[in-house]
């Protein structure tokens, strides 16, 4: 028998779906030392305190997804700290042992189909694996030539804009990128929004109707059907040239393009993806480990779906893999 430490269940990820697994987890009395919960950064919902503009409310219903609660987690709208307050809570009420600043880098089935997980420090035998790490790590980049010193000024959100950045072209067509423009503007800064279409066919009206407005008034300045060809750095300035042969200046740029699932990441640890329709988790092709939230969904996800997705999947492994709760027999398996 291996001597490796042994949890019931190894969740990756403490943002909202991996926070739904714990506390599903707890609910149905699992010991909290039987559960391990394994983060990439140094806190609790870091994408979203990391994201998330300050000013942004979280939104019960973000992009009009209006979900019945299906587990224990739901919201309402409210601020994003005390959003943040919340889900802390909830896991230092749960005892769960987090370890901050970790990665996974292999994920395998051992032969008694028992999971054994690797971070770069250690690894454990687990009998489920929650893979609850959302989407944003893998945000899609500027396909531009830019020189060195202007990649330090090209951001996929807006935490890092600073008051002295003036000048900020925001680059997409989608409701990050009307927000941030927005967010921006009240900001007082002077935004100007470069699009590769003409109508913002993808954004909620809430959005588009608002962003229109500063259009029209020219508070936003509007570039539809460009494409940035190439950036260079000039002094504290970013010399833009657009496909259409125009050139700006601007002091920062935020690529509001989108993400892609870290597909790649997860192929590295040994995880691909079974999809099965509508369903809002995935057990992957490794049986026992399951997708949840943001990295399960094929639409972009919200905080209630990533509830329901960690109370779901919880279940499925319950009904399939886990012990029941309390049984001393795990370690002897
Ligand atoms: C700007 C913005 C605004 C939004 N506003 C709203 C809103 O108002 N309301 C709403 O409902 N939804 C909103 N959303 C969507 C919502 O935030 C997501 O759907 C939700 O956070 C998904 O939860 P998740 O747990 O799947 O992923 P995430 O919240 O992305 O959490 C993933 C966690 O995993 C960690 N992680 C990443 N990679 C690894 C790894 N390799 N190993 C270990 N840990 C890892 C991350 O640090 C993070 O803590 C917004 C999204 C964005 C980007």
């Amino acid at each position: 028998m291996s001597d490796l430490p042994i949890h019931e269940i190894v969740i990756i990820g403490a943002g909202p779906a991996g926070i739904s697994v714990a506390a599903e987890a707890i609910a149905k009395g699992y010991d909290p030392e039987k559960i391990l919960l394994i983060e990439k950064s140094h806190e609790i919902t870091h994408m979203i305190a990391a994201k998330y503009p300050e000013e942004k409310p979280v939104l019960a219903n973000y992009k009009g997804k209006q979900v019945k609660a299906e587990g224990l987690l739901s919201i309402g709208d409210m601020s994003k700290s005390s959003f943040i307050q919340l889900m802390n809570k909830i896991i230092l009420d749960s005892k769960i042992e987090v370890q901050f600043n970790r990665t996974v880098n292999k994920i395998v089935k051992l032969k008694n189909g028992q999971l054994q997980v690797c971070t770069d420090l250690e690894c454990y035998i687990t009998n489920s694996v929650f893979i609850a790490i959302g989407s944003m790590s893998a945000s899609r980049k500027l396909i531009a030539n830019v020189d060195v010193e202007s990649r330090k000024r090209i951001f996929d959100d807006i935490q890092n804009i600073t008051p002295e950045m003036k000048d900020v072209l925001v680059v997409g067509g989608g409701d990050s990128a009307a927000e941030y423009a927005m967010i921006l503007k009240n900001r007082n800064h002077h935004v100007s929004l470069s699009y590769r279409g003409s109508e913002f066919t993808r954004m909620l009206d809430a959005n588009s109707k608002p962003l229109q407005d500063f259009i029209s008034k020219n508070e936003i300045i509007y570039y539809p059907k460009t494409e940035v060809e190439s950036v260079v750095s000039k002094g504290d300035l970013l010399k833009v040239s657009f496909t259409n042969r125009e050139q700006k200046s601007f002091h920062a740029i935020v690529a509001a393009l989108g993400t892609d699932r870290p597909i790649n990441y997860l192929a590295s640890i040994g995880i691909q993806l079974c999809y099965q329709g509508l369903e809002i988790y995935s057990e992957s092709s490794l049986p026992g480990v399951f997708a949840v939230g943001d990295i399960a969904s094929s639409s972009g996800g919200t905080i209630n779906i990533a509830f329901n997705s960690g109370a779901k999947a919880l279940q499925e492994a319950y009904d399939y893999y886990l012990e029941t709760p309390n049984s001393e027999q795990l370690s002897s398996r």
